[in-house]
């Protein structure tokens, strides 16, 4: 800690404006309190409510969490399998599913639902959930025990399930005869391939349905944060927990993410070696959807037209070899993140066989190129996890569409991106890239319902702040 306060400024407030709880083992998670040294300020101050329900959840976590009396009472129902009554204690299960942005977009989301309806959040640590974060809650872990009941039925779960919310729905199959629930448990499938049933999870009625069922299971890849805030009943403890909309995933994320010690040795090695010195440090977060093998000319035209035009990188001297500086040149280290070195060597190559125009010094860096998306290997997300941080650390941030991993950075660095547009038919978009309306992410697949209307409606169009994203025209994003 005292190393890296020294070499990255005056001590600051290492518990965010109490958004941190204090009291946690320094050691055992170092960039908990140490990341304030490397972030910019948090981009606005938390409500004291928020503060207040954050310490509220740790109280009930501590109740409730794994193994605690309320706990193993309220597993007996779920073993059971028979719905008996309203539990002191009720759960919201998340299942690790899909990337890892993904998965921290949806963990935010779990998280917030857990807050909104007074329920505690338990994560299913699938294979690596554990080497990339701490612990965020004090006293109380966060993980679903290893033994489980449903854990081996996680995979499995999806639309057709018995005890599918949207299928029951549709099979009218989730109250008895005597109009009793019938289940201690609902799985939710909120995954993008979700219908117009599993959909219903975004109405008020439904919702106070779900309100009873003790333990919800939840499945999905995508930031549902958005449509949240068009239910009706979490309207007014929304407002009140985030006065300011845009700030939603950028709390949450710093509340609920920390890289553990061996992913945090990754960032400041990094960040000490290549990023600390320079004057301002650019982030690049090259993500290419196309099929086919990069690099693609069209792509590093468009990352070239976009950083030149909007001037977050000087353009080349084509006419002179050197040029004859007087004075001390600025420096900018820029820090690209893409799965293929191709951009990076070409841009590297570049601003070293060319002086800049305005004779500032340009050093780019990569930490990774893994070539294709990987599951299975450790290291593999290690190193994503230790870029998207990276990423969140620099000054201005240009990103890709339709990236979580992009949206988990520019969150977590309260930073508004400049956003590449989705290239079409091999071609650089023109403009190449549009400045975010803010720093929340894109929730991909939201549902375009009026639950009360019982018709189909523009989401987007509903309310100031839920608005159509800028990389995806069908997606909602808060600002
Ligand atoms: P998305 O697919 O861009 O929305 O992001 P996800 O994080 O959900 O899934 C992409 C996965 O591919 C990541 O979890 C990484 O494992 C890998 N990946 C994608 N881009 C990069 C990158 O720039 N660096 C590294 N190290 N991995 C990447």
């Amino acid at each position: 800690e005292d190393d890296a306060s020294q070499s990255v400024g005056l001590p600051k407030d290492k518990l965010l404006g109490g958004l941190l709880s204090a009291g946690f083992d320094e050691r055992s998670c170092l960039s908990r309190y140490q990341s304030v040294m490397y972030h910019k300020d948090l981009s606005d101050k938390p409500s004291l409510y928020l503060i207040s329900r954050l310490r509220k959840y740790e109280a009930l976590l501590k109740q409730c969490g794994p193994y605690t009396k309320s706990f193993n009472r309220t597993l007996e129902q779920l073993k059971s399998g028979h719905y008996n009554g309203p539990s002191d204690c009720n759960y919201v299960v998340w299942i690790s599913f899909s990337g890892l942005g993904n998965r921290i977009l949806t963990l935010a989301s779990a998280f917030l639902y857990a807050l909104l309806t007074d329920r505690v959040l338990l994560v299913d640590p699938g294979v690596d959930m554990a080497d990339l974060f701490c612990e965020p809650f004090p006293e109380a872990s966060w993980f679903l025990p290893p033994d489980f009941p449903l854990k081996n039925q996680f995979n499995d779960f999806n639309q057709e399930s018995p005890r599918c919310y949207g299928k029951m729905m549709k099979d009218n199959t989730i109250v008895n005869s005597t109009g009793s629930m019938v289940s201690s448990f609902v799985y939710l499938h909120l995954v993008h391939d979700y219908d117009d049933h599993d959909k219903l999870f975004f109405c008020d009625d439904d919702q106070s349905f779900l309100q009873k069922v003790p333990w919800l299971i939840m499945k999905t890849d995508n930031y549902f944060i958005p449509s949240l805030f068009l239910i009706p009943s979490f309207e007014q403890e929304l407002s009140n927990l985030f006065p300011k909309k845009e700030t939603v995933f950028h709390f949450l994320g710093r509340y609920l993410f920390h890289p553990t010690n061996k992913i945090w040795g990754l960032v400041i090695r990094y960040y000490h070696a290549y990023l600390a010195k320079a004057d301002e440090r650019l982030g690049i977060q090259i993500r290419v959807f196309d099929t086919g093998t990069g690099p693609f000319q069209h792509v590093l035209d468009q990352i070239l037209a976009c950083t030149w035009k909007e001037n977050l990188l000087p353009d080349i001297n084509r006419q002179q070899d050197i040029t004859n500086s007087s004075g001390k040149q600025k420096s900018k280290a820029v820090l690209m993140t893409s799965l293929s070195s191709g951009y990076f060597e070409k841009i590297r190559d570049m601003y070293w066989e060319h002086p800049t125009v305005t004779e500032e010094v340009v050093s780019i860096y990569q930490p990774s190129h893994e070539e294709y998306q990987q599951t299975e290997k450790q290291m593999h997300n290690q190193k994503a996890w230790a870029e998207i941080y990276l990423l969140s650390l620099t000054d201005v941030l240009v990103t890709s569409s339709w990236s979580t991993f992009g949206y988990v950075a520019q969150g977590l660095g309260g930073l508004k991106p400049w956003i590449l547009y989705k290239p079409e038919n091999q071609t650089a978009p023109d403009p190449p890239c549009h400045r975010a309306m803010s720093m929340e992410p894109c929730f991909h697949a939201p549902p375009f319902y009026d639950c009360k209307a019982k018709r189909g409606i523009d989401t987007g169009a509903v309310v100031p702040h839920v608005r159509h994203c800028e990389d995806m025209s069908w997606g909602l994003k808060l600002v």
